[in-house]
């Protein structure tokens, strides 16, 4: 109980997950205090300035963006999205280009048919098919009103209703990976445009629905950066009364006879709670913060398996460049083929920035490739010393600058370098597991992790944050806060309609 008699929560991390769930606690009317081991919220949805330029790292896409669905009223009530939120005026997923051609993923799906077909016409049926399952993807909504649990048969016949021609979706798309769908298509180009834009080991219908959401006006990018959509949740957390501790790392949640008592810090002192909710990646929070018999059968399969369960992390390099650089917002190229880590890539992206004025300084903007990392290549990034660390970087940062001066030569002498970071970076400031900003990587041989939040044995402690629901990411985040107090109300046999 804190002082005035409020039953007292207690949040480990201050990240998107950990926000909501302080947010919906103080709004259940408990007690809600959140400890950050970093110096600013945000976790993993954030960003950071070099040179006077703003590097945003987070947001390409927003799921929940689209006015009525449930996703979107979590983003209001936690103060991340509002009715006159403005959007960055993209109308395309991406570009792919190969051999002098491109084809662009477009919002408005009847364009990109058209324009698919005219690049490549003897795949016309397969192209067809691709805009079908694009159409009905869109179905696939985020439930965000209450954890599955919890639903009764009126929410799964709702659900039916609403989605009923995603499982047709799942059934020809759910087990096959990116990369053995691509090869139904006969174009090289389109090929490519499948691969293009998540691991090729992921299952094919995450692909589908996240070009889905974009072209259904449900992922939009609110302007202003992930840093600032953070800080308004951190905002709207501090009006309604929480309080939030930086620089303050959580070291063990204390147990006593089937209870979580409170958290425990490196300075050896105690905060006493009625419900601990940990946010933090779940790698940390069973090896270090609670003895480890205690992690899901699910979650142990999962970290045993790396190659059924990869963990998704990436290499990035951020410049300035000229603002009359404009060739889309992300735009995909063949390149002279460059080892990052433990593979070798022949594709990579450029994102330009210019869209937000945020990003924007003295005519000059921010521009951003990733080169996707896994398990294999943290553990090449973790062997290496520190000062071979710094090298490889160095020498990484230079074949990247000329693979892109290759490809757009308007940008030859213009690429200011700010940044660049790499798996090790993310385990270094989020305590990200093998450097994962993501969940698990939801592959054709995997099972979908779906834990409820509760451990056998401990009472009053329920997890939330992306490790929860896999594949992760910021609704799956913010909903798992959410989802965190329902169950605690739920418990206490309270309405959880919040
Ligand atoms: C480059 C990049 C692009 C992305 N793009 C998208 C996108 O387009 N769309 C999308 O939906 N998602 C995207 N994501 C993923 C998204 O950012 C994450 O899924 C989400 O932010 C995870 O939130 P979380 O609260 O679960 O975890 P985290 O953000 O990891 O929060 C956990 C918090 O716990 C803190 N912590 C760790 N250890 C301790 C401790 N001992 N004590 C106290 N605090 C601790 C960490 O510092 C962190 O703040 C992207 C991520 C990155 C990095």
């Amino acid at each position: 109980m804190n002082a005035n008699g409020k039953e007292k929560i207690v949040v480990i991390g201050g990240g998107i997950a950990g926000l909501t769930a302080g947010i919906y606690a103080l709004r259940a009317g408990f007690a809600a205090e959140i400890f950050e081991k970093n110096a600013i919220p945000g976790g993993e949805c954030i960003g950071w300035n070099r040179k006077g330029y703003h590097i945003d790292n987070c947001i390409h896409w927003l799921t929940g963006t689209k006015k009525g669905t449930e996703m979107y009223d979590v983003w209001s009530k936690v103060g991340a999205l509002s009715d006159d939120m403005q959007y960055a005026p993209i109308d395309a997923f991406y570009i792919s280009t190969y051999n002098g051609k491109s084809v662009t993923l477009w919002n408005d799906l009847k364009k990109t048919e058209r324009e698919l077909i005219a690049a490549s016409p003897e795949d016309e049926a397969e192209i067809r098919k691709f805009i079908q399952a694009v159409e009905y993807s869109k179905q696939c909504v985020f439930p965000a009103g209450k954890p599955m649990e919890m639903w009764g048969i009126k929410d799964y016949i709702n659900m039916g209703a609403s989605m009923k021609d995603f499982p047709k979706v799942m059934k020809e798309f759910g087990k096959i990976s990116l990369e053995e769908y691509s090869k139904r298509f006969k174009s090289p180009l389109l090929q490519r445009m499948i691969c293009d834009y998540l691991p090729k080991e992921y299952a094919a219908y995450s692909f589908l629905v996240s070009y889905a959401t974009m072209a259904d006006g449900n992922g939009s990018i609110p302007m202003g950066a992930s840093l600032q959509m953070s800080l308004r949740m951190e905002k709207k957390f501090k009006e309604l009364g929480g309080v939030i501790h930086y620089n303050k790392g959580v070291e063990e949640i204390v147990l006593e006879g089937g209870n979580a008592t409170g958290v425990k810090f490196a300075d050896g002192s105690f905060v006493e709670a009625d419900y601990v909710i940990p946010t933090v990646d779940t790698h940390i929070l069973f090896n270090k913060m609670l003895p480890a018999k205690y992690m899901p059968a699910e979650l142990k399969e999962a970290y045993d398996a790396p190659k059924t369960y990869p963990a998704t992390s990436g290499f990035q390099v951020a410049y300035a460049v000229s603002t009359e650089f404009k060739r889309g917002e992300t735009i995909f190229i063949e390149i002279d083929p460059i080892r990052v880590g433990n593979r070798s890539f022949s594709r990579m992206y450029v994102k330009a920035y210019g869209y937000d004025p945020v990003c924007v300084k003295d005519g000059k903007q921010v521009i951003q490739t990733c080169l996707s990392q896994t398990d294999e290549d943290y553990e090449y990034w973790k062997s290496l010393s520190k000062e071979e660390y710094k090298s490889v970087k160095e020498a990484l940062v230079r074949e990247v600058s000329k693979r892109i001066e290759e490809a757009f030569p308007e940008l030859a002498g213009d690429l200011e370098f700010l940044d660049a970071w790499t798996p090790l970076t993310y385990e270094r400031y989020m305590h990200a597991y093998h450097g994962s900003y993501m969940s698990f990587v939801t592959t054709p041989g995997g099972k979908q992790i779906k834990m409820k939040g509760q451990l056998k044995g401990i009472k009053n402690l329920y997890i939330a944050g992306q490790w929860t629901n896999s594949p992760g990411g910021l609704p799956v985040a913010a909903a798992s806060g959410k989802f965190a107090i329902q169950r605690i109300l739920k418990k206490q046999r309270r309405d959880i309609n919040l």
